[in-house]
């Protein structure tokens, strides 16, 4: 599959740490609704962050820095 080898130059890391909403509309692009529960670790989203940091150069300078 060509397009899963499209090379990407990051410049946002973005995290959506719950899928908790008060809401629940038909087109939520994340099927958020007051029933789902769970949210990301802090241990989660650092990993992701230092995997970032080391692999990605593109987002170096944009803000994105390891905690
Ligand atoms: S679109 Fe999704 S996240 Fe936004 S209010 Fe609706 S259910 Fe919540």
């Amino acid at each position: 599959m060509k397009w899963m080898l499209k090379h990407i130059d990051p410049k946002l890391l973005t995290f959506i740490t719950t899928h908790t909403c008060t809401s629940a509309c038909a087109g939520c692009c994340f099927a958020c609704s007051p029933k789902k529960r769970g949210s990301l670790s802090s241990a989660f989203m650092k990993g992701i962050v230092d995997y970032v940091v080391d692999t990605m150069p593109s987002i170096k300078g944009s803000g994105v820095h390891r905690w």
